[in-house]
């Protein structure tokens, strides 16, 4: 018998330092997030400051940057790191993206001097934790549209509006805010306790329970000018962060998937059906065999793009097929696995519903699956049929 991930000699990629990487975070969520995560999941509860210094210390948080107290690595070492988290749950994924590839990556890439130093440390370690709001209730697959505000008042800036869908809202020291201005779209930060900056928390998901989900309200908030990133300008900004966080979920979706897969294994082969084995029966083979050939697809299309990436040549319509690709193919694997698993399928007792469940926030967060398909229409084709 062999492991999913041999069928593709995936190891043979990868160096001895991203293999020891892996090993690490492995560790990590077998010891700190598997034992706990299907009632935290159940309880629709996250322990996520705790949970964030422990990933900080491990140095997991923002760990494809460099300086400010980040690790510095390169882009399969986060992907694998990325894999490992979701292979334990979507959710402690997301809250590592967001903190490091949304939030943390908007203020290394377009913060001032200032806002790193403030900020960045204490975020690698994991004592701050930070949100990223973009999407608003009325427009999520088309920013463009927001209707939050950032306006001057003598040298201050006052921001109005509503933030949906976001993740770490609630448990976040600072939030990462764009907002419409006469110059256009800007990012500030606006750290948590500022008057008029209030936060609700998402009740009654069935998806990502295991993750904090809020709504921001900001009403008359007061900002003073350094609370501006300098160096996004436009919606290129946000999108820029978006495309980071997307690549970690090329990886994270495929842990999902072979969690899903290797608990199948080890069930179809215990699990007695008409006095044989359930991996005995060629349906069964069929199923499997399937899985193991999208998994092994998927894990080389990640690890080729976080080539790319480390040459600095990844684009983002390349990141738009990974996303698509392997969130859908991962789903479909959830899927399969679930059948395998009969009615133990359906219980908590198994990851592999939890995952399922997951994997649909993933289809639509940092861009849905038909945006993504635009995309690449568009790049295909020239021509954008958006709108
Ligand atoms: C658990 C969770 C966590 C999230 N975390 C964050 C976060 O931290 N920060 C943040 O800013 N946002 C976050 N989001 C929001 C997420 O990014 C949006 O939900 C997503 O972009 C889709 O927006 P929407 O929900 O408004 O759907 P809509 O944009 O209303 O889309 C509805 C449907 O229409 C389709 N559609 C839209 N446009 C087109 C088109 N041109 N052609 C064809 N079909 C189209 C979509 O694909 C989708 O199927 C989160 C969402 C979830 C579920």
């Amino acid at each position: 018998m062999i492991a999913p991930t041999e069928l593709f000699a995936l190891d043979t990629l990868l160096t001895e330092e991203e293999r020891e990487i892996r090993t690490t975070v492995r560790r990590v969520c077998d010891r700190e997030i598997r034992p706990h995560v299907a009632r935290w999941f159940e309880d629709g509860e996250l322990p996520a400051r705790e949970l964030a210094r422990t990933l900080g210390s491990v140095g997991v948080l923002g760990m494809h940057l460099d300086g400010y107290g980040c690790a510095g690595m390169g882009a399969v070492s986060y992907g694998l790191a990325c894999l490992e988290l979701e292979a334990a749950d979507s959710g402690l994924r997301s809250l590592v993206s967001v903190q490091g590839s949304l939030a943390m990556y908007a203020i290394w890439k377009y913060g001032s001097e200032d806002q790193k130093q403030e900020w960045l440390p204490a975020m690698a370690a994991g004592e701050r934790i930070g949100c990223f709001g973009l999407t608003e209730p009325d427009f999520g697959s088309d920013p463009s549209g927001m209707r939050t505000t950032a306006k001057r008042e003598g040298g201050d800036w006052v921001l109005n509006g509503t933030k949906m869908w976001i993740t770490n809202g609630s448990v976040s020291d600072v939030a990462v805010v764009w907002a419409r201005t006469d110059e256009g779209v800007r990012g500030f930060l606006v750290p948590a306790g500022t008057p008029g900056f209030t936060l609700n928390d998402v009740k009654h998901k069935i998806s990502l329970r295991a993750s904090v989900t809020s709504e921001l309200v900001l009403d008359g908030v007061r900002l003073p000018a350094e609370a501006m990133l300098p160096g996004a300008r436009g919606l290129s900004g946000p999108l820029g962060c978006l495309n980071e966080a997307r690549f970690g979920i090329v990886f994270g979706s495929m842990g999902a998937a072979l969690d899903c897969l290797e608990t199948t294994l080890a069930y179809a082969g215990d699990r007695e059906v008409f006095a044989r084995p359930l991996a005995s029966f060629q349906l069964t083979q069929e199923k499997l065999a399937d899985m193991a050939l999208e998994l092994g697809k998927g894990l080389l299309l990640a690890v080729h793009l976080g080539r790319l990436k480390e040459a600095g040549t990844l684009t983002p319509e390349q990141v738009s097929a990974g996303k698509l690709n392997n969130v859908r193919e991962a789903l479909e694997i959830a899927r399969k696995c679930r059948t395998l698993l009969g009615a133990n399928g359906v219980t908590l007792e198994y990851p592999v519903i939890r995952h399922s469940v997951n994997l649909e926030s993933v289809l639509t967060y940092e861009g849905t699956s038909e945006i993504h398909t635009l995309v690449l229409g568009k790049a295909l084709t020239g021509i954008g049929a958006f709108s």
